[in-house]
């Protein structure tokens, strides 16, 4: 197995900038850099630095704090002209898909949708399936033109619905799903989603860290890192990348890699989705892997102290090969269940010790166990749900079985275990479900997932990832089933974020910048750390107008 760390303990280089990243910091000190940017930002303005700016876009100029500024870098501009049908008409016959789906034609309600059905009600003004670099740079052409809000979507998989937008253009990347490969690499299309991925890679043997979900993008999850059952063992998603294309605000179609637009590549890695360009396709590392155990454990919920105390020191401490995921939920009005579930990447008789020394650590074994070999493929279809139905139907499209289930999440990194106060918190929490009414099918949960071995390697800076310290992450999240009774669903919202405010303060104050969360007011410190004034100045470098926006998006520096 090859150690993805990547920037290893190595954190930014000092290294000769090429002049379109002049002043982009990740590949100097952060010292350095701070100090450089003052002097590179006034060179910039007469020599023509930002490569990428178009005419009329503006140069960086130090402005006030980042919450002042919102207002600030909206481009003010002369009224645009409204695109005709003509305009639209002419769009389309430009795409290489010739798929441009508009209002009131066949198809718009299933175009526009996306996973999650809270967001049915946007109703973008055009869908624009690309299938090309020049089909997404026809498309910022358009939106440019006509002053068009615009985003991106790859799998659809946004927790706040920020790859689509009411009256904008949304540039659809699904047809770019190609996969090729070379030595221990591949390379795959934006828009191929995770459970296509592994199934190629599993032809041929390898596989490469990603989420559980089969029908996320390869873009969105590896932009903004991705977290899975090989993360511990290979590194999060964007770790493994090792190029991308990118198409950026002026229509360039870009490779960013080590070499080429280096701290493009840096902060396309961890920066989140839809901040810096349209990504295009992406390289990645593969690793050999043919075979995953899988282990589902439970026990009653009277012994949910002594589970958590135990998965603490054993879950995020184990072997690199070891995924492990603790789960509380309830359904609401009903009682809490606890299980313990994940893969270990090694023999049967491996995986059994691994599970013997949590075992040891409660001093009980579980009330149900499963715990056996699968192939890659499977296992990863089990993860997925999938395991029992044809490939061609893991998804939720037409033909698909996967349902959508409407949910709303929030999150939170943990650097330290959790005390005897933080742990009645987080059990109370969940038994309070049991007192409220929710919608039909209506559910509360909490699940931690074991951080540590190659996700922790990497140093804070080394990537746009920054959450390299952590023991585990959490997710709160409360589902139900769609549409919902509105003041049911308000009920479990309810829940949610006073669930969330309660065990919050025990946390390390990071959130996982996929998954998004608008109710996060300082979302940059949580999401990127120190790692968002960076940011901003590649965001300043490639996007100097703003085009690539949403409520959370990187705004240049
Ligand atoms: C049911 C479910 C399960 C999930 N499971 C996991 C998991 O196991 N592990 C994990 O780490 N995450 C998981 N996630 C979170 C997921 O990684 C993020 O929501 C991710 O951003 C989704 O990517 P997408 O392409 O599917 O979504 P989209 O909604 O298409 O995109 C998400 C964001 O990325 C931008 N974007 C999309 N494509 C591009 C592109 N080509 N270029 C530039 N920007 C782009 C969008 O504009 C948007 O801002 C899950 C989410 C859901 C809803």
């Amino acid at each position: 197995m090859s150690d993805t760390g990547g920037g290893a303990g190595g954190g930014p280089t000092p290294a000769a900038q090429p002049a379109a990243e002049q002043g982009a910091p990740p590949r100097t000190s952060r010292r350095e850099f701070l100090i450089g940017v003052g002097t590179a930002s006034v060179a910039a303005a007469g020599a023509g630095y930002i490569t990428y700016a178009t005419r009329n876009e503006r140069l960086y100029t130090p402005g006030p704090p980042h919450s002042k500024r919102v207002a600030a870098v909206r481009p003010v501009v002369a009224a645009a002209p409204k695109p005709t049908r003509a305009d639209w008409d002419a769009l389309r016959a430009h795409l290489s898909t010739g798929r441009l789906v508009r209002p009131h034609e066949h198809g718009y309600d299933q175009a526009r949708h996306l996973f999650e059905p809270r967001f049915d009600h946007l109703q973008p003004a055009g869908i624009a399936y690309c299938g090309t670099g020049a089909d997404v740079a026809t498309c910022l052409s358009f939106v440019r033109r006509f002053q068009l809000a615009v985003r991106v979507r790859s799998g659809g998989h946004s927790y706040a619905g920020w790859s689509s937008v009411t009256a904008g253009l949304i540039i659809d990347v699904s047809p770019m799903n190609s996969v090729s490969f070379a030595g221990d690499s591949v390379t795959v299309g934006a828009g191929l989603d995770l459970i296509h991925l592994y199934s190629s890679l599993a032809a041929r043997g390898v596989a490469v860290p990603g989420g559980s979900c089969p029908t996320v993008g390869i873009a969105g999850l590896a932009l903004g890192g991705g977290i899975g059952p090989l993360t511990r063992l290979l590194g999060t998603t964007s770790d493994t990348v090792t190029a991308m294309e990118v198409v950026v605000a002026n229509g360039s179609e870009l490779t960013c890699d080590e070499t080429q637009n280096p701290n493009l590549f840096w902060a396309c890695r961890g920066g989140g989705g839809g901040n810096f360009g349209v990504t295009t396709s992406l390289t990645l590392t593969t690793s050999s892997l043919t075979e995953l155990c899988v282990y589902i454990l439970s026990w009653p919920w009277s012994q949910a102290t002594k589970v958590i105390r135990a998965w603490q020191s054993w879950a995020p401490h184990a072997g690199d090969g070891l995924s492990s995921t603790l789960r509380m939920s309830a359904p609401f009005g009903g009682s809490p269940t606890l299980s313990v579930t994940g893969t270990y990447a090694g023999p049967l008789r491996a995986t059994e010790r691994q599970l013997e020394a949590f075992y040891d650590l409660i001093g009980s074994g579980p009330a149900a166990a499963s715990v056996r070999k699968e192939s890659y493929l499977n296992g990863m279809l089990l993860e997925a749900d999938c395991s029992s139905i044809p490939l061609a139907a893991c998804h939720s499209g037409p033909g698909g079985l996967l349902p959508r289930v409407p949910s709303f999440a929030k999150s939170d990194f943990f650097t330290r275990p959790l005390r005897t106060h933080a742990i009645r918190v987080l059990l109370s929490g969940i038994e309070r479900v049991a007192s409220i009414k929710g919608a039909t099918g209506g559910a509360g949960s909490i699940t931690f997932e074991a951080c540590g071995g190659a996700m922790n390697r990497p140093s804070q800076s080394a990537t746009a990832f920054v959450h390299r310290d952590a023991l585990f992450l959490a997710q709160y999240s409360t589902t139900w089933t769609s549409p919902g009774a509105r003041n049911d669903v308000i009920r479990q919202q309810g829940w949610l974020r006073t669930y969330y405010q309660s065990l919050h303060p025990h946390a390390s104050g990071q959130a996982y910048q996929n998954y998004v969360d608008p109710d996060l007011a300082d979302w940059p410190s949580a999401y990127y750390g120190a790692n968002y004034r960076w940011l901003t100045l590649v965001k300043t470098s490639y996007d100097p107008a703003n085009i690539f926006q949403f409520p959370q998006s990187i705004l240049p520096g």
